[in-house]
């Protein structure tokens, strides 16, 4: 045993005798281990003891938080076992316990019996399980929760769980949103100003100075024998007793001016004996929340690819993987997070973006197949309905109204039923092609009904429905009803009887009360608003309702063709891609931030004509609570420095779903007259009167996000506005708010949008109704048309993934969808 080992065995039976209070050193186990494992290394002769090393420094750096006495006592065990030999490090690590994922360099090992390996001393082969049992068992494996990992307790699991990690599988899928390219090493002579590199240099000396501000400043005297350079970091006084003179270090990072003399500002560094994660390399960078530091996240991804990796059986036929020549799934999870090359990140990128279009496909293939199996009610047409109907409006129906309108009862008399998407932008006329398949119904002696995701859009909904009703003159003849949470309970009963018996023709309500159990037994044609929020799973119950019923989906973000084929590929399309003549497009005007004065001057001045106005807050990456909080904070700011006399609402994701709509119901009867709020302002509420929108932090927000803001505004015949106020617009910021300034065609700006940034960010991750595409590019069109000819194939042949070549990709398209239903 090596001196070091001895050492740490003494102090480890310390521990054990002092009954693991972590005090059997001082400063505990983990400050032991940052002098124990430099010194260690330096006695090590042999591969195998700098393995035990760091897996005992790892193992070290977790036990303070272990909070149970058997973890404890597990980890003391263990840790007595490497040191004394029992536990043969170059195998890998048990897949439970406290241990379970110490830093392992080794590669190679492999088991997913799920029985401990503290006895197995053979080397299993390094490639991952193809025993179809087994290779489930894996797949099964990245089911089980983060805390399962070593280290990581509630609290970490509460913050992973804000950048929508839960399992070990989510971390495997929590991909970096950028790389650093750290890979090119240089000695100090060589270094530039403004490039991105890698020095390996010696600490001369340290020293910790405060700033005017009294924060901490570290500043650091660094040589490799071509000459000095000093590296500064703010607030970080821990670096001190870090960075010792003499140490070895790896230090990556942007090199910066100071005074005329070239430095580094708070670099990534890391000690030159580990293996490098932070620098030196392609580094990933992951998207953060409080309380996670980059570093930390690193390391963690690092431990758990390490282990995780190498047992990922590939879910794919190795048909399909040869044939589109696709990375392995293992060494593409690995590459994704730590590339070795560029080509390497897109050959993983490629290989992972198809597995989601492929998944999506085959979910979505099969909703489509299960629908169209059932027998529907084929609409019997009475021309003579629909042609009054039209020649009854006040208006002629666009060319795009008239083919989609068309396109809509075509399908609807046939015996399967109709499964189809509405798009069309904002205003464009979708509600009135509604309608009239909803009047075709009704006269062929069908229930219908119109669901929308909030109650404040359903009333809306109602009142629209009331209205062209009465404009073409059949208010009489139709009996509507409208059915919310807020409904008084004799009035339901009333509903409830008349759709009992068939009195009731067209219902407007929530998805909820839909889903309440309400018997339309007679329902023949659902029509669904905002499929955004309106999931698959629940377009699903639905259909379970009634006589299968036909259902038209409408919405109002527009989507790429292409795109739309396969992310809703379960439904057919119409879109209505042309806008009422007349229409007066918002005046959309780009402001500098000095210029923010003169916005709410112009705000006030639209106020002052009896019109009302909305402010968006800049949109907050990190949580709705954080978000919420400076919406809070804006409101208040403009509620008393810059309106004091106006009354100003506030709309925040924290806030339940009656008190949004109290706000909106506020807001929309005049009670307010600036509705501050997030992002989550309602889509498609009707404010007749507000007439200009002023957007915060504009260049954090999509295309095509901005423009359905933009339709808040310009919903009648008044002239109206939208203000973009950017925070810090790059380059590519101002060119995206430009093409804003001379465009409102949604689809168009879809384009660019998705040009600019996949779908996945597109789309959001917020929204239910999808699976997230993290991967994915627009730009991917050929992958998309392969990924869904191969999705075809496979379920034409295999449409309930049975066979047994099938198994793990059916499970992946089970987890896959499982976060859809369930978007936490
Ligand atoms: P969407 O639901 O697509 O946002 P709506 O159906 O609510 O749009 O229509 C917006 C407004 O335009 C409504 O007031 C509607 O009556 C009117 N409208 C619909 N189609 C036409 C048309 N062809 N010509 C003129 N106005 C129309
Ligand atoms: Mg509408």
């Amino acid at each position: 045993m090596i001196p070091s080992f001895k050492q740490l065995e003494k102090i480890l039976l310390q521990e054990q005798k002092l009954g693991y209070q972590n005090k059997a050193v001082i400063g505990g186990l983990e400050r032991f281990a940052n002098n124990w494992f430099p010194q260690a290394l330096k006695e090590a002769t042999t591969k195998e003891e700098r393995l035990k090393i760091e897996k005992l420094a790892a193992e070290l750096k977790n036990y303070s938080q272990y909070n149970t006495l058997t973890e404890q006592e597990q980890a003391v065990d263990q840790m007595l076992s490497i040191l004394r030999g029992d536990l043969d490090v170059t195998s890998g690590p048990p897949e439970t316990g406290p241990s379970s994922q110490a830093v392992s360099e080794s590669g190679g090992a492999e088991k997913t019996s799920g029985k401990p390996e503290s006895t197995s001393t053979n080397r299993a082969s390094s490639s991952p399980e193809r025993s179809p049992k087994n290779a489930i068992k894996a797949l099964e494996g990245l089911d089980a929760p983060v805390t399962r990992l070593p280290g990581i307790k509630k609290g970490y699991a509460d913050k992973l769980a804000r950048l929508g990690v839960t399992t070990i599988g989510d971390l495997l899928s929590l991909y970096p949103h950028r790389y650093d390219d750290y890979r090119s090493l240089k000695t100090i002579n060589q270094l530039t100003y403004g490039e991105d590199v890698t020095i390996i240099v010696q600490v001369w000396q340290t020293r910790k100075r405060q700033s005017r501000a009294n924060k901490p400043i570290i500043t650091t005297t660094l040589s490799d024998g071509t000459g000095t350079i000093e590296a500064t970091w703010f607030n970080q006084p821990w670096l001190e007793n870090k960075l010792t003179t003499g140490r070895q270090i790896v230090l990556s990072g942007r090199v910066s001016q100071y005074l005329g003399r070239l430095t580094f500002q708070s670099p990534d560094w890391e000690p030159l004996d580990k293996t490098q994660i932070h620098t030196g390399r392609l580094v990933p960078v992951y998207p953060l929340t409080s309380g996670i530091t980059a570093k930390w996240l690193r390391r963690l991804q690092k431990r758990t690819i390490d282990y995780w990796a190498q047992r990922l059986p590939d879910h794919l036929p190795d048909e399909v993987r040869e044939r589109q020549k696709l990375m392995p799934f293992h060494k593409a999870t690995s590459q994704i997070h730590f590339p070795d090359s560029w080509e390497s990140l897109e050959a993983a990128r490629r290989r992972l973006a198809f597995d989601e279009l492929l998944l999506i496909q085959l979910g979505v293939l099969k909703q489509k197949q299960l629908w169209k199996s059932q027998t529907g009610q084929p609409l019997n047409l009475n021309r003579d309905v629909v042609d009054n109907f039209i020649k009854a409006l006040p208006f002629a129906l666009t060319n795009a109204q008239t083919k989609a309108l068309k396109e809509i009862l075509d399908d609807m008399a046939k015996p399967a039923p109709m499964s189809r998407l509405l798009q069309g932008d904002v205003g464009s006329g979708k509600t009135v092609v509604a309608l009239a398949a909803i009047l075709a119904t009704i006269a062929d002696g069908g229930q219908t009904a119109i669901l929308a995701p909030t109650e404040i859009l359903a009333e809306q909904h109602y009142n629209s429905m009331q209205n062209l009703l009465e404009i073409t003159g059949q208010a009489e003849q139709i009996n509507l009803q409208l059915l919310t949470r807020s409904t008084k309970t004799g009035e339901r009963e009333t509903i409830l009887a008349g759709l009992a018996n068939d009195t009731v023709q067209l219902l407007v309500g929530t998805h909820a009360i839909i889903q309440e159990g309400v018997n339309l037994k007679n329902l023949r044609l659902a029509v669904v608003d905002e499929q955004h929020r309106f999931g698959v799973e629940q377009r699903g119950s639905l259909r379970q309702k009634g006589l299968n019923p036909h259902m038209l989906v409408m919405s109002a973000t527009p989507i790429p063709r292409s795109l739309a084929l396969t992310l809703y590929g379960d439904l057919d399309l119409s879109i209505i891609d042309q806008m009422p003549p007349g229409r007066q497009p918002v005046v959309t005007r780009w402001l500098r931030p000095t210029e923010r004065e003169r916005a709410y001057a112009f705000l006030r001045s639209q106020i002052e004509k009896g019109f009302q106005a909305f402010i968006i807050c800049p949109l907050v990456e990190e949580s709705d609570k954080i978000e919420a909080r400076s919406a809070k904070e804006e409101h208040q700011r403009l509620q008393k420095e810059i309106f004091p006399d106006l009354k100003l609402g506030l709309l925040h994701g924290r806030m339940g779903g009656q008190e949004k709509d109290a706000v909106m119901t506020d807001f929309r009867d005049k009670k307010t007259h600036i509705l501050v709020s997030t992002s989550v302002v309602e889509v498609g509420i009707d404010i007749p009167y507000a007439s200009a929108i002023l957007i915060e932090g504009a260049n954090r927000f999509g295309l095509a996000q901005l423009h359905q803001f933009r339709g808040r505004v310009g919903r009648s015949q008044q002239k109206s506005y939208c203000l973009l106020l950017a925070d810090n617009a790059s380059m590519e910021a101002q060119t995206r708010l430009e093409v804003l300034e001379t465009t409102n065609d949604g689809f168009k700006l879809a384009e660019e949008d998705l040009k600019l940034r996949g779908p996945g960010e597109f789309f959001g991750t917020k929204q239910s109704g999808l699976p997230n595409l993290k991967l994915v590019k627009l730009s991917d069109t050929k992958l998309l048309d392969l990924a869904r000819t191969e999705a075809l194939t496979i379920f034409e042949q295999d449409p309930n993934l049975n066979k047994p070549e099938h198994q793990l990709l059916a499970k992946r398209v089970q987890t896959f969808w499982a976060k859809v239903s369930d978007p936490s």
